[in-house]
C-alpha cells in the first residue's frame, strides 16, 4: 500500500474539495489554485501515478468527464476556449503523483496560465525521431 496523496485524501472524504461531479471510478472537483475562474481536476478514484499508467477504461471515463465539463465552460461559464492538462512526472510539472486532468477554461488570451510553443525544430531529425515513436507504439 502506497501512502495516501492529497487526491487519495479527498477520495475519501479526509479533505473537502468543490465537488463537481462523481460516480464509482471519477471524481471531478475545483482547483484550489483556480488558474482561472472555474479551473476543474477530474481525477481517478483509484490512485494511479499519472495518465500515463492508468488503465485504458478509467482513462477514458477521467477524459469523458473532462470532456463534458469544457463543454459546460464554453456553454455557460462564459469560457472561450479550454485547455484540457495532464502533467506527468516532475520533469513536466506534476506535483501530486495521482493521475489527474486539468480542465482549465480561457477567458482572455494570457489570462493566468500561459502555453508558450516554441519552434525548436532546427538540427533534429525528424524523420529518426518519427521512425522510434512509431515503430514502439
Ligand atoms: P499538477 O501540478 O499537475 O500535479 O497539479 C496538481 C494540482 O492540484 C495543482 O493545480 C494544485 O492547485 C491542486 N491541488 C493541490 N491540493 C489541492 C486540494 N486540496 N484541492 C484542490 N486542488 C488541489
Amino acid at each position: 500500500m502506497h501512502e495516501k496523496d492529497i487526491f487519495c485524501k479527498i477520495v475519501d472524504g479526509e479533505i473537502p474539495c468543490y465537488k463537481l461531479y462523481e460516480d464509482d471510478d471519477v471524481l471531478a472537483f475545483l482547483d484550489i489554485s483556480q488558474v482561472t475562474k472555474g479551473h476543474a481536476l477530474v481525477i481517478s478514484k483509484r490512485h494511479y501515478e499519472n495518465f500515463l499508467s492508468t488503465p485504458k477504461e478509467i482513462m477514458h471515463k477521467v477524459m469523458d468527464v473532462a470532456q463534458r465539463i469544457g463543454q459546460v465552460d464554453i456553454k455557460l461559464l462564459g469560457a472561450e476556449g479550454v485547455n484540457i492538462l495532464s502533467n506527468c512526472y516532475p520533469a513536466a510539472g506534476q506535483s501530486v503523483m495521482h493521475f489527474h486532468v486539468h480542465v482549465i477554461p480561457r477567458y482572455k488570451e494570457g489570462e493566468g496560465f500561459e502555453i508558450t510553443m516554441k519552434n525548436n525544430a532546427e538540427g533534429l531529425n525528424l524523420p529518426a525521431i518519427a521512425g522510434q515513436i512509431k515503430e514502439n507504439l
